[in-house]
C-alpha cells in the first residue's frame, strides 16, 4: 500500500513540476539565459550522476541545438586564471562519483559528439569495489539495525559515520556499483575525457578533521595520478559540502579548480573562485523538461522549488 501511495505521490510531483517548467519557459525564462550566455556574461555549469543515455543524449542534443559550445575544464580555468574573456554561449559538462553505468550512457554519448566532459572519480568504490556508502545506507532501510537516515549521517563526525556504515554493511550483499579500475584506466584514454577527484570515501569533508580532510583530498590525487599516469587538476566536493579549509588544502595539494553544486551561473561580473565554482545539477531520475530548467538554472530563481 506504502508503495502505491508512493508512486501517486511522485507522478503527482512530476505533473506539477512539468506545468511550471512549461510555465517557466513560455514566460521567456530560458529564452533570457540564452541571451546571456550568448552575450558571453555567463557560463553554464552542469553535472549529472547517473542518468540514462537518454536522458544525457537529450540534455547534449539541446545545447548543441541552441548554439551552446562545450568547454572542459582545464579551458575555464584558462579563462579564469587569465582573466579572458567568456567564450560566447558556453556550457561545462562534469560528472559525479564515477557510476558505472558512465561507461555506456555517458561514453557512448561524448564519442557521438565529440564534447569534452569530466567525471569526477570516488578512489574506494571504484578501486576497492566498496559500495557507494549511501547505497548501502538505502538498502538497509528497512532493517532494525538502520536507524539513521542519509542525510542525518551527513550530519555526524566523519568517523561515526563510517562505523555506523561499516557495521551495516555486514547485514547485505551488494554488487560492484562504480566503474572498474579497468575501465577509468580506458575512459581515461578517451581524448575527451578528463577524469578529476572526488575524494578517497566520499565523506561530508566538513564532518572530518583536519587530517582526515587533508588525505582525502591529496591521496585521492596521487592514486589517481599513479594509476592514470596523468595529472589530476579538478576536484568536486563530495556533496557539494566544504569549508574554506578543503579550499586551501586543495590549492596546497596542487589542484587547478573545485567544483561546488552551489546552484550558479558563471558570471562575468563577479570575482570568481577557482575553488568554488558552482554548477547546476541534472537529476537522473527527473522529466526532460524539468532538468532542462535547471540545467538552464531557471528553476532555482524561485526558492520553493529549490533541491
Ligand atoms: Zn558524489
Amino acid at each position: 500500500m506504502q508503495i502505491i501511495k508512493n508512486k501517486i505521490k511522485i507522478y503527482l510531483r512530476n505533473i506539477v513540476a512539468i506545468i511550471y517548467s512549461y510555465y517557466l519557459i513560455l514566460i521567456g525564462k530560458i529564452n533570457k539565459v540564452k541571451k546571456s550566455s550568448a552575450s558571453g556574461e555567463i557560463i553554464l555549469s552542469v553535472y549529472f550522476h547517473n542518468p540514462s543515455k537518454k536522458l544525457f543524449e537529450k540534455c547534449i542534443k539541446w545545447f548543441l541545438n541552441n548554439n551552446y559550445h562545450f568547454i572542459s575544464d582545464k579551458e575555464l580555468v584558462d579563462i579564469i586564471k587569465n582573466n579572458n574573456q567568456f567564450p560566447r554561449s558556453a556550457v561545462i559538462i562534469t560528472v559525479d562519483d564515477g557510476w558505472r553505468e558512465n561507461k555506456y550512457n555517458i561514453i557512448s554519448v561524448v564519442d557521438k559528439f565529440k564534447i569534452p566532459l569530466t567525471i569526477f572519480a570516488t578512489i574506494e568504490p571504484i578501486f576497492e569495489n566498496k559500495s557507494f556508502w549511501w547505497s548501502i545506507v538505502n538498502k538497509t532501510k528497512k532493517i532494525k539495525e538502520n536507524k539513521m537516515s542519509i542525510n542525518s549521517l551527513k550530519t555526524i563526525p566523519n568517523e561515526l559515520r563510517m562505523n555506523y556504515v561499516e557495521k551495516l554493511k555486514k547485514e547485505i550483499s551488494y554488487s560492484r556499483e562504480a566503474l572498474t579500475s579497468e575501465e577509468l584506466i580506458e575512459i581515461n584514454e578517451n581524448e575527451n575525457i578528463h577524469i578529476g577527484s572526488h575524494t578517497i570515501t566520499h565523506p561530508i569533508l566538513p564532518m572530518c578533521d583536519n587530517l582526515t580532510s587533508m588525505y582525502e583530498i591529496k591521496e585521492s590525487k596521487m592514486l589517481l595520478e599513479n594509476k592514470l599516469k596523468k595529472e589530476i587538476a579538478a576536484f568536486a566536493y563530495p556533496n557539494g559540502d566544504f569549508t574554506e579549509r578543503e579550499c586551501n588544502y586543495l590549492e596546497e595539494t596542487g589542484y587547478h579548480i573545485a567544483f561546488t553544486t552551489q546552484p550558479n551561473y558563471i558570471k562575468k561580473s563577479n570575482k570568481i573562485n577557482i575553488f568554488q565554482i558552482p554548477r547546476f545539477g541534472v537529476v537522473d531520475n527527473l522529466p526532460f523538461v524539468e532538468n532542462l530548467c535547471r540545467m538552464t538554472g531557471v528553476w532555482y530563481e524561485r526558492k520553493k522549488y529549490k533541491k
